[in-house]
């Protein structure tokens, strides 16, 4: 009696394996990320900055992981710090070599802004960066070009809380102001530079997790798609007013 009704359950065993293995297997391999999740790309631009290290413990305390847009001559300043951000899981984007717009530069100047950024993070992290996003939103034709060149896609953010306008910067506002644009899909353009928007990131993770986002490298969000270097990801709604349009300089 024991043995025959073996029989019948190690063949269900058996053919559960067969059928479930595979199956499950298989997505995991193709699907991305994001395909499964609700997700989000949160990125902070024109550091390494003096809050820096107030934003690692932050999102590591909300496991989350973002996309820092580094300024080549500071990188070259922080070489630590820069590793640690990259240890933490975060990407490191390149934002060119000392902010200037490229609308003012010709061309080999902005293959060297571009070209000596690459490598300083390269030297940073051990990565080349693969996401770029040019000083104050401005792409010249001869940009796309050149970004190609090292590989990478650019990346303008799809929404902004628009903490480089001046009386913009109030913890309260760039809170809700966070929580407002924040949608699905969304690369979220802040600044590591503004102490205000550093100070709003406790309850914008706090909420936004609440509300079932996962936060993720810009990379991440991208997974799946066919990238061609040199264009613009992810792909912008032509409707959308929160879209940056605005010079995004620390200085202005
Ligand atoms: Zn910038």
């Amino acid at each position: 009696m024991a043995f025959r009704r073996l029989i019948p359950v190690a063949v269900a065993c058996v053919l559960t394996t067969a059928i479930a293995t595979p199956s499950h297997a298989s997505r995991a391999a193709k699907e991305p990320y994001c395909a499964t999740y609700k997700c989000i790309a949160l990125t902070f631009d024109d550091g390494p900055a003096e809050h820096t290290e107030t934003l690692l413990k932050v999102l590591k305390k909300y496991k989350a992981k973002a996309t820092f847009f580094m300024i080549g001559n500071r990188v070259k300043k922080n070489l630590k710090m820069v590793g640690q951000v990259a240890k933490n899981g975060h990407e490191i984007g390149n934002h060119s070599w000392d902010h200037k717009y490229f609308t003012d530069l010709t061309s080999q100047e902005i293959y060297a802004e571009v070209r000596d950024t690459q490598r300083i993070i390269k030297k940073a992290t051990g990565k080349d960066p693969v996401v770029f996003r040019a000083p104050g939103g401005l792409y010249p034709d001869e940009a796309r070009e050149i970004v190609a060149k090292f590989g990478m896609v650019q990346v303008p953010g799809t929404v902004a809380t628009k903490d480089y306008i001046k009386d913009y910067r109030n913890v309260e506002f760039l809170t809700s102001k966070a929580l407002e644009i924040a949608e699905p899909g969304a690369v979220v353009l802040m600044h590591e530079t503004v102490k205000e928007t550093a100070s709003s990131l406790p309850t914008v993770l706090r909420e936004l997790t609440k509300q079932g986002y996962h936060f993720v490298t810009v990379s991440k969000l991208l997974e799946g798609q066919e990238l061609t270097p040199g264009e613009v990801y992810p792909e912008t709604p032509p409707d959308d007013s929160d879209t940056p349009e605005f010079p995004d300089g620390t200085e202005g």
